[in-house]
């Protein structure tokens, strides 16, 4: 399904850098008419008897007034972003300019475009299938290496690939039993059985292997949420600066809705960490976890991906440590026991023999402050799979393949129960229909919708 058969054969226009003063600002059109629109404001060149992929500087003019000195890069369908045809106008970075070209186009016969809609059409249009239109949002909101990373592996196909290969394997199974529907009189098995399970049993492994990378996905994607406990005077707050000392070029305050959720974040090694609820360390009201059971800071803990439990070196002793150690582990949390004050210390040796794994440091000096953030990039990529391969980071894409992995099980049971050839090709549809809703095959028009609705306007 085209644009064109949609009827979408009118051109979009927005400003694609973002707005405000800048050094240049570029403005981009798409659609049947996007060159012909700008060609009316270019009296220096016919910009229609350019070749595509061309560049051209030039005077934009309205009722012959200028507007601006621009650069026009020339985009014709389908070869170009969105498959229509496309023109970027790169013109001086003044929001007065942008208005003034924009409204020129507008008057030319152009409409504003919605959020997405440029990337909507290359959708459409068959350029980029769904995965890939996500990682375009993920790439622009990307803010850390890894996140990078992944959006750009996505957008070049990466986990479509790895989508194709499984739907081939089922494709392969359902042809194999469909084979067997056509005999059906002479009632034989003509699939092999033990060939469809081992088919069945690799799709399996596949989509598992997809499903529990979504682990470190949303890790990459979200970040790693942070919860600093411990009792009054521990060097809560202390530590918090200590990190947003060192980081500070990349440290944010993202504004909740109450002051009580401000957030910071600190990047370590790629991985966003958010340290959640410092507005509390900072006014000193969450505090304390004064012995076994008190569970003031309990329900923040649990929204944490990670607790770092800090304690004064001298105002604790192992039986305490251990008892706060144990309580932790019993509610499954991840957590780091973290001893402040080890600048001038006799007390470390004998902590450290009762619980090895204490890591001790001075957040007023930054001792060891390298240590502890290693430790917390460890915590943090232990339980995830190490995968150089695909990386499933969206939501949407991990309970699609939560239903595959779920009718793949139904084919495998159908299997060891021998139930008949045409009940088994019904759940290997089932399966085959999830993985297009993935990749955009199958979709309604209010999925669409949402999906790019969450896009910027001009991409
Ligand atoms: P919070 O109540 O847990 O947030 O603790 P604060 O960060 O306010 O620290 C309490 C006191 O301990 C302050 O006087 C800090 O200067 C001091 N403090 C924090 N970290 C260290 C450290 O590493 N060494 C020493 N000697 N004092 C520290």
């Amino acid at each position: 399904m085209s644009t064109k058969l949609l009827g979408w054969d009118d051109t979009i226009i927005a400003l694609a850098t973002p707005p405000g003063v800048g050094a240049i600002g570029v403005i981009r059109l798409s659609g049947a008419k996007a060159i012909d629109i700008v060609n009316d404001l270019f009296p220096s060149k016919n910009l229609a008897a350019q070749s595509s992929h061309t560049l051209h500087v030039g005077m934009l003019t309205q009722n012959a007034q200028v507007l601006d000195e621009v650069v026009i890069s020339l985009f014709k369908g389908p070869r170009s972003y969105t498959g229509e045809n496309v023109v970027e106008i790169s013109c001086h970075g003044s929001p007065f300019i942008h208005q003034q070209v924009i409204d020129a186009c507008l008057q030319g016969g152009a409409r504003l475009a919605k959020p997405g809609e440029f990337t909507q059409r290359a959708f459409l249009n068959g350029r980029l299938d769904l995965t890939q239109a996500e990682a375009v949002a993920d790439l622009i909101a990307s803010n850390t290496a890894a996140s990078h990373k992944t959006a750009l592996q996505n957008i070049r196909g990466g986990f479509s690939s790895a989508l194709r290969d499984l739907r081939e394997q089922l494709i392969q199974f359902s042809a194999l039993i469909e084979l067997e529907l056509d005999f059906s009189q002479e009632d034989v098995e003509f699939a092999d059985r033990s060939k469809l399970k081992a088919l069945v049993e690799n799709a399996m492994y596949q989509t598992n292997t997809l499903l529990q990378s979504f682990k470190l996905g949303n890790v990459i994607k979200n970040g790693v949420t942070v919860a600093i406990v411990g009792k009054p005077n521990a060097g809560k707050s202390t530590l918090l600066n200590a990190f947003l000392n060192e980081d500070r070029a990349i440290v944010s305050e993202i504004p909740g809705t109450t002051r009580d959720t401000i957030e910071e974040t600190l990047n370590i090694d790629g991985i966003l960490f958010r340290l959640i609820d410092t507005a509390g360390i900072r006014a000193h009201t969450v505090d304390v976890i004064e012995s076994v059971g008190i569970a003031k800071s309990y329900q923040k803990m649990q929204q944490a991906d990670i607790v770092i439990y800090l304690f004064d070196v001298h105002e604790v002793n192992a039986d305490e440590l251990n008892t706060i150690s144990a309580d932790l582990q019993q509610q499954g949390l991840h957590y780091l026991l973290v001893g402040n004050k080890a600048d001038a210390d006799s007390n470390i040796k004998g902590l450290y023999a009762a619980i090895p794994n204490v890591i001790f440091i001075s957040a007023k000096s930054g001792l060891h402050l390298e240590v502890l953030k290693e430790r917390m990039v460890d915590l943090v990529l232990k339980d995830t799979v190490q995968s150089e391969n695909v990386i499933v980071t969206n939501a949407r894409h991990f309970h699609a393949l939560q239903e595959v992995l779920k009718s793949l099980e139904d084919v495998y049971n159908g299997l060891e129960q021998r139930i008949p050839g045409d009940l088994l090709a019904l759940d290997i549809r089932r399966c085959l229909y999830f993985l297009g809703e993935i990749t955009g095959e199958v979709t309604s028009d209010d999925q669409l919708d949402y999906i790019f609705s969450k896009f910027c306007i001009g991409k």
